[in-house]
């Protein structure tokens, strides 16, 4: 098998390592190609879809992220065809999620010129606040289910397992085992998952806190561990 292998994408040729992703690929070019649930850290699951991409001769759109690029493939990053699932697909999330706190997101929205008025009737997510650990607070009506929070508790960093998916449908959601509160799971509140979370649904207690204009010590108070509040 050849080491490298050489392609076109947006017609452009590019030679690269043989198991390249279109992704890897398309960047050795400088062909921006628009992600929610990829992360450069974590094990690409083409779950958000946003990153697909037209390739002659498939009938259906691949996603960049985990489709190898092979030899003499012809690519296109920005057909009609393309350009019109990314716009629906941040229409969908637009009108479902809250992705205020999102400005990647917001920016994918303005570069596809998406709508996220286009559909008015569709049902909101809307579970409550979780606010259950001195940490860090969880607000799943900003969570796009990108998994990568999910990842890096498990095999792509932590190997901690706290939490992963629960539900089906639209009820899909982030949870813990049982839904248990998070210091009753094996939660070491190492911080990973809010590092990676691309839409602010993941929030350190005290950025939220000062958010809503709480005085310093007040929030020191409220974020120590309980073990340490009696020193004062
Ligand atoms: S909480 Fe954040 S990182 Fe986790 S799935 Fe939701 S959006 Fe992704």
């Amino acid at each position: 098998m050849a080491d490298t292998v050489t392609l076109s994408i947006d017609d452009q040729s590019v030679t690269v390592p043989a198991g390249s992703t279109l992704l890897e690929a398309s960047r050795s070019l400088n062909i921006p190609i628009p992600t929610i649930c990829y992360h450069e850290h974590c094990t690409a699951n083409a779950l958000c879809r946003l990153c697909v991409v037209e390739v002659k001769g498939w009938r259906l759109l691949a996603p960049a992220c985990v489709a190898q690029a092979s030899e003499g493939m012809q690519v296109y990053t920005r057909s009609p065809k393309v350009e019109r699932s990314r716009r629906t697909i941040l229409e969908m999330l637009a009108s479902t999620v809250d992705l205020s706190e999102a400005p990647e997101i917001q920016e994918h929205m303005r570069e596809a010129q998406a709508d996220p008025q286009r559909f008015p009737e569709t049902k909101r997510r809307s579970p409550p606040l979780r606010d259950d650990n001195p940490m860090y607070l969880r607000d799943y009506a900003q969570c796009v289910l990108c998994w990568r929070c999910v990842q890096v508790c498990a095999e792509d960093a932590q190997y901690t397992y706290a939490i992963n998916f629960s539900g089906r449908g639209f009820d899909t959601q982030i949870s813990t085992f049982f839904d248990q509160p998070l210091p009753q799971t094996t939660c070491v509140f190492c911080g990973q998952c809010v590092g990676v979370c691309p839409t602010g649904a993941l929030k350190p207690k005290r950025e939220w806190l000062l958010e809503q204009g709480l005085p310093l010590e007040q929030i020191m108070q409220a974020t120590r561990p309980a073990h340490r509040k009696s020193r004062g």
